[in-house]
């Protein structure tokens, strides 16, 4: 392929495109040795019930801190390592984690965990979630799993396969970046999602926007008539919470209501209350 082009252009690209492939080949390696290296770690960000204004629940999410790199954001490396596959020992060390943390809450809060279109369709992935619910002893009813339609496509018959599986033990599944997809209503019919989440795009300005206004009611609509509960991603600003709150959306989530952070930061909403301020 390389013959085709002139012999210019070939030699102004080599070094650059050479520079690319070194640089993402020692991701890549990274990548494959981060768990073990202690590299990775998880911030939670709560989801609040929107009457109530309550945490009921956090969504983890995966940090990376390259030793020379410094933080690598998720939506670089989720993607290659997806491609190279360390997604699973990835994916698996996040389940373990973050099951191990919530298991330790007083409150029964619910823990929300992203699970990538690799791990959705490798094999064993329906026992690995039993298997880490059982060792953890969590109530399943506390976990859920945030998919995104883009994981589905790949494989619908053996991705509906394995959610009714995960679904039979009482774990909860969330349609992630809802609105972003490729068949976002087909999808609602054809999954047996638990809850919607829509994507970030749709709630910015809603509180301004006619037509993101618009698109955030019918999503709403949608939700009663499915009886699914709907959580808004990003709400940045009162106002937007506000729409939210007039217009009836379950749960919220965003930088307005509390930005990702170590769990520490958050005990007081996963531990009961205590002393006199709980018997007034
Ligand atoms: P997501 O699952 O849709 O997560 C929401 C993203 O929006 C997070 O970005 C979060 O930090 C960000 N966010 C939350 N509130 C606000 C807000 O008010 N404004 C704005 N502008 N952003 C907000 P983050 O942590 O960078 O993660 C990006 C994506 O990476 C996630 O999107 C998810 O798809 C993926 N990801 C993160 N952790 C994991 C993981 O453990 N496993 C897998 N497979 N994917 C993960
Ligand atoms: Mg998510
Ligand atoms: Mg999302
Ligand atoms: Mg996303």
């Amino acid at each position: 392929c390389a013959k085709n082009h002139g012999r210019g252009v070939h030699r102004f690209f080599e070094p650059v495109l050479a520079a690319q492939i070194r640089d993402r080949r020692s991701l890549e390696h990274d990548l494959r040795h981060a768990v073990e290296r202690g590299e990775f770690r998880i911030v939670y960000q709560p989801q609040m019930a929107v009457d109530s204004g309550t945490v009921v629940g956090f969504e983890a999410l995966l940090r990376w801190q390259h030793p020379e790199r410094g933080a690598v954001p998720p939506d670089l490396f989720i993607p290659i390592s997806e491609e190279t596959g360390s997604i699973l020992g990835i994916g698996e060390w996040v389940l373990r984690e973050t099951c191990r943390e919530a298991a330790s809450w007083e409150k029964p809060l619910r823990i929300a965990v992203n699970v990538s279109a690799v791990q959705l369709h490798a094999p064993g992935f329906a026992e690995l979630v039993h298997e880490v619910l059982v060792v953890t002893d969590l109530s399943p009813a506390r976990l859920e799993l945030e998919i995104t339609e883009t994981a589905l496509v790949r494989d619908p018959v053996r991705a509906l396969a394995t959610l009714r599986r995960i679904k039979a033990m009482g774990v909860r599944i969330a349609m992630d970046d809802f609105g972003t997809g490729y068949s976002s209503l087909s999808n609602l019919r054809a999954f047996p999602f638990d809850k919607i989440k829509i994507d970030r795009s749709f709630i910015r300005a809603v509180d301004v926007n006619r037509e993101t206004a618009a698109i955030m009611r019918a999503v709403l609509g949608l939700g009663r008539g499915l009886g699914l509960p709907v959580l808004a991603e990003g709400v940045e600003t009162s106002a937007e919470l506000a729409f939210l709150g007039a217009e009836n959306c379950h749960e919220a989530q965003g930088y307005l209501l509390g930005r990702p952070g170590p769990i520490a930061h958050f005990v007081e909403h996963t531990r009961e209350a205590q002393g006199a301020a709980d018997a007034a």
